[in-house]
């Protein structure tokens, strides 16, 4: 028997090796860049079995990645020639409605988790897609459309459980191992594989005024300006965001996506400035179920696609930022590319750099730099591009970057995303992880 063989006799769920006919399926992620082939994908069905694997994986000095929903632009869910721990079987939701509280497996998606909560009529900060992992996007900070009346999902993280790379099981919260606990909250998979997640609940909707308006690319300078203003002063349940990109008929287009976490009349006031500015070339906002607005970017980015992502931080949107990403639209090789605008603030900001590992809470927006495309004949094409337009943006820009958003672009930058948080997460790493056996990562080194 093999070694493998062996260790799936004591998983309870499934190990996939190169022979098995699901292995392709298995080891694919959201980003059609990304085609590794891992020596075997462990579906893990419990804090048990990753237990096994990464005892497993330890003993014969194979190296592991960690899979929650499959979503990292870099592809750090799958290596080569390693052993997976797919936590996709890890589904168990189970919500208080009465402490407005959640707990999630560390295989839950955002449309899962939503569905789950809003049967009680509550939520929490989640991804735009529903598709996109709880535990990887939660680990890293986690921007959504809440996150400026609720803040990130990592601020609503109450308790987490964990394995450590020598197989310890832990709670993490406040109250018990208290280090990590901070390091989770924006540190990334650093420090072990996550089973579950504890959140805190918020009363959202169900009803909520949302949708997308729409202005032609020749308005997007006057548009993006106001923009500008019109964020700067929305209220915290008011979240914008912009995004210059090809619409539905191939034109390109400013379009902006709003969301109001409060009664529809009050949203109805809060975007009146908005709705009325210039001449809209389309205004779908109306009262939508929040489950609803949570899919609604979903047909954008189907996965497999080819994608290649840059981003920065910004303190402020500067006439000069907006002219050249404008004028970046219309250079772009594929018209399946866009250039985002996440207004940040509100609650997000109201929270220590410090006191969480996303130290990023004074940034105004998060500036993401979307390329994507079909023929792979493209690639370089489209990939220059996209580091065309952050070069030229980059002098602009704040510090530091957000650690999701970032592809394979070397220690430099991963230093940039931990920022001044860096040395206490080295620290931490080396007390729980000295050997660095969690590398699949934008890593943080134990020395
Ligand atoms: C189309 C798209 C839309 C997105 N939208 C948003 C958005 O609105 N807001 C936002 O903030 N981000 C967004 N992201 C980025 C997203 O937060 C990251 O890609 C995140 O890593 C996804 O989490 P995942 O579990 O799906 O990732 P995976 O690819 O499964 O994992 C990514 C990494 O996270 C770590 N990890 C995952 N699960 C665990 C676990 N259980 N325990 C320990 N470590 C783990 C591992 O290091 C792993 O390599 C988006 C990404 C995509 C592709």
């Amino acid at each position: 028997m093999s070694d493998f063989a062996k260790l799936s006799t004591v998983l309870a769920g499934r190990l996939i090796e190169p022979d098995d006919s699901a292995y392709d399926q298995a080891r694919r992620v959201w980003n059609g860049m990304i085609d590794r082939r891992p020596a075997a994908i462990a579906q893990c069905a419990s804090a048990s079995d990753v237990v096994s694997c990464l005892e497993f994986a330890r003993a014969g000095r194979l190296s592991v990645a960690i899979r929650g929903g499959g979503h990292n632009i870099a592809g750090n869910a799958v290596c080569d020639g390693g052993l997976v721990l797919d936590l996709s079987p890890m589904k168990e939701v189970v919500v208080d409605a009465v402490h407005h509280r959640v707990r999630a497996g560390g295989g839950v998606l955002w449309g899962e988790l939503d569905a789950a909560t809003q049967g009680h009529g509550l939520a929490t900060t989640g991804g735009l897609m529903s598709t996109t992992g709880v535990a990887g996007f939660t680990l890293g900070g986690g921007l959504g459309h809440l996150m400026r009346s609720c803040g990130l999902a990592c601020d609503n993280l109450l308790a987490a459980r964990l394995v450590t790379a020598d197989g310890r099981d832990l709670t993490v919260s406040d109250a018990e191992n208290s280090d990590l606990f901070w390091a989770l909250r924006g540190g990334g998979g650093n420090f072990g594989v996550v089973t579950t997640l504890e959140f805190q609940l918020h009363p959202v909707g169900p009803i909520l005024l949302g949708g997308g308006i729409s202005q032609p690319l020749s308005a997007a300078r006057q548009t993006l300006r106001f923009y500008r203003e019109f964020t700067g002063g929305a209220p915290d349940a008011l979240i914008v965001y912009a995004n210059l990109g090809t619409g539905p008929d191939g034109t390109p287009r400013l379009g902006m996506r709003a969301v109001f976490n409060g009664s529809i009349e009050a949203g109805k006031e809060a975007l009146r400035e908005l709705r009325a500015f210039g001449s809209p070339i389309a205004d779908d906002i109306r009262p939508r179920s929040y489950l609803e607005i949570q899919r609604l970017v979903d047909p954008n980015f189907p996965p497999g696609r080819l994608n290649y992502w840059k981003a920065h931080f910004l303190d402020d949107l500067s006439d000069e930022l907006v002219d050249l990403t404008i004028e970046a639209l219309k250079r772009a090789p594929s018209r399946l590319s866009a250039i985002a605008l996440e207004p940040m603030g509100g609650s997000v900001a109201r929270v220590g750099a410090n006191a969480t590992a996303f130290s990023h809470r004074s940034a105004a927006y998060s500036f993401l730099i979307l390329a994507g495309w079909e023929d792979a004949h493209q690639t370089e094409a489209n990939v220059a591009w996209a580091r065309d337009l952050w070069e030229r943006v980059r002098p602009l820009a704040a510090p530091g970057v957000y650690v999701n958003y970032l592809g394979g672009e070397g220690e430099q930058r991963v230093r940039e995303a931990y920022g001044p948080n860096l040395d206490r997460l080295v620290e931490i790493k080396r007390r729980y992880d000295p050997e660095n056996f969690f590398r699949m990562n934008q890593n943080i080194r134990p020395a």
